[in-house]
């Protein structure tokens, strides 16, 4: 029997986690409701080249970072958002249901194990 409170629960708090990673690295911009990274301050009065070059390297992998923690938690605010509905835990390519274990690793997952390359 799929437990649908706890598979709740385990996303309400996986997003809570990677929100607060979002924080640590950007800021959510109000206007197109994407994360991005804050680039650091820049501190006065000199900056030499290499600073440059190492804040530029810090932002881009932050960027990078930023943007696979913002799928994943789309995907987990789309489970969230499906949970509610008739059709949360069935396979969007056969409709049948997707198998518990799978459901309770990865309660976003929207296919069963056998139609995972889809
Ligand atoms: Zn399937």
């Amino acid at each position: 029997m799929l437990n649908k409170k706890a598979i709740k629960e385990k996303l309400e708090k996986e997003r809570d986690l990677l929100v607060g990673e979002l924080k640590g690295m950007g800021k959510l911009n109000t206007e197109t409701k994407e994360w991005e990274a804050t680039p650091e301050e820049l501190e006065v009065p000199e900056v030499d080249q290499n600073n440059m070059a190492d804040r530029f390297e810090d932002f881009e992998a932050k960027s990078s970072t930023i943007k696979v923690l913002e799928s994943r938690l789309n995907s987990i605010l789309g489970a969230l958002n499906n949970l509610s509905k008739e059709s949360f835990g069935k396979c969007v390519v056969c409709k049948k249901d997707i198998e518990i274990s799978r459901l309770e690793a990865n309660p976003a997952a929207t296919t069963c194990m056998e139609h995972i390359e889809s």
